[in-house]
């Protein structure tokens, strides 16, 4: 079925978000003479990598992580810092033309009658029309903290791993970061490692923990490979190599992880690639605790019934989609707020309507997003 009727057909795609996500699709688009324009909210293209923290590196190689059309260059690296991301970005919009305008929310995409294409309602009452949308904004679009009872009352410092920079603020301080992820864990190592007093990291279920690199061999590349091959077959496999590449951290208060890598993977909760948190917790610069379950009296009350009184919390506790506004309205989002088709599937009642980044894959985003913004192109130029 055509995306949009002939009026529609020769107006614009627009890519909703200047993310890696974004910029490949528009790059992927141009590269096949598809006019595109992407509009982004931030004044500057990179929005969410500029706000990470300083520390933060790529934990999937430069050469797996490039976009289309434009390799990152050898001198980042193998492991690219949060900075080189960003000048890659900027660099990458520059290099393919892109025509993004920045400063300028979407605030709600409308199907127009008759297949005649999408408008996007955006910030100052602007009002777009394309032939067809690709929304890029963001798996980690917003900051989630848990309900934690007595949370509002508690007077405590509580912050967000969004809002996390650095450690010099927490210097000399009592942290307790919540949630070992790979975000958690490595903010934990940084704040271990910056000078806080103490480092406590409170952990719900064990994480799958794996080397970065291996014999000069990244984990990604096991990611690859494994991504297709039976999740059962892939948690018999992973579970010996978890063993014998990290060592028993059970009597430091973490213990081994269960219920099988892929399985707990597709599940949404990828492998904590190491970048010192192992070692931290054996030197024990980093404590597991158990679970944060509630706020009470100015102290924190933990799984196990212990109290804990840190001078701050990070809570490394994850994002959300936050779709809803934008998207929800036209029947295409999952329970979970996830986007029921991505890549180059549209749901059938909304032809030319495409997202793109809103899976976590054991193989790397960036990767995915290189992917996907190829096939959506392919598929969006087919269907002129
Ligand atoms: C700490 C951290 C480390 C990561 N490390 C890696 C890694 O090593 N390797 C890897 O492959 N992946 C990694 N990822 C995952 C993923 O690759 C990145 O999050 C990546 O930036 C996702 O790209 P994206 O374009 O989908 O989203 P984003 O980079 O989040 O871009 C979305 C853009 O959309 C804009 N936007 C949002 N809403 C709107 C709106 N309504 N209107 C207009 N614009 C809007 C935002 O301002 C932003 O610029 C990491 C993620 C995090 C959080």
């Amino acid at each position: 079925m055509p995306e949009a009727s002939t009026a529609a057909a020769h107006a614009p795609v627009y890519v909703v978000g200047a993310g890696p996500g974004g910029l490949a699709v528009a790059a992927a688009l141009r590269g096949r003479g598809v006019p595109a324009v992407v509009v982004e909210k931030a004044d500057k293209v990179g929005n969410s990598w500029r706000g990470h923290y300083d520390r933060l590196h790529l934990h999937t190689t430069r050469r797996l992580s490039s976009l289309p059309g434009l390799r990152m260059p050898r001198r980042f690296g193998r492991w690219v810092r949060r900075d080189d991301v960003v000048a890659y970005l900027e660099k990458y919009a520059e290099f393919h033309e892109l025509d993004v305008v920045t400063g300028v929310a979407v605030e709600r995409v409308e199907a127009l009658p008759e297949g005649g294409g999408w408008r996007l309602r955006a910030g100052g009452g602007r009002v777009l029309e394309g032939r067809a949308v690709v929304v890029a904004t963001g798996f980690n679009h917003t900051p989630y903290v848990p309900g934690w009872p007595g949370l509002d009352a508690y007077g405590g410092e509580v912050l967000h791993a969004g809002a996390y920079r650095a450690a010099e603020p927490f210097r000399g301080k009592d942290v307790l970061v919540v949630g070992v992820g790979n975000t958690g864990a490595e903010i934990a190592v940084d704040l271990a490692e910056g000078g806080a007093a103490r480092v406590r990291l409170a952990v719900r279920t064990p994480p799958y923990i794996l080397r970065r690199s291996t014999l000069g061999w990244p984990a990604q590349r096991t990611g690859i490979l494994i991504r297709r091959l039976p999740v059962r077959l892939v948690d018999l496999l992973a579970d010996p190599v978890c063993r014998l590449s990290v060592p028993d951290l059970g009597d430091k208060g973490l213990a081994r992880p269960s219920g099988g890598l892929a399985t707990r993977a597709r599940q949404g909760a990828i492998p904590v690639q190491d970048v010192g948190l192992v070692a931290a917790v054996r030197a024990g610069r980093v404590e597991p605790v158990a679970a944060v379950e509630e706020f009470a009296d100015g102290e924190v009350v933990l799984a196990d019934g212990s109290r804990v009184r840190p001078d701050a919390v990070v809570a490394a506790t994850g994002y959300r989609r936050g779709l809803e506004p934008l998207v929800g309205h036209l029947g295409v989002l999952g329970p979970d707020g996830r986007p029921r088709v991505r890549g180059a599937r549209t749901a059938k009642h909304a032809p030319g309507l495409y997202f793109t980044g809103y899976t976590n894959p054991i193989s790397g985003m960036f990767r995915e997003l290189a992917l996907d913004a190829d096939r959506i192109a392919a598929r969006i130029a087919r269907s002129r």
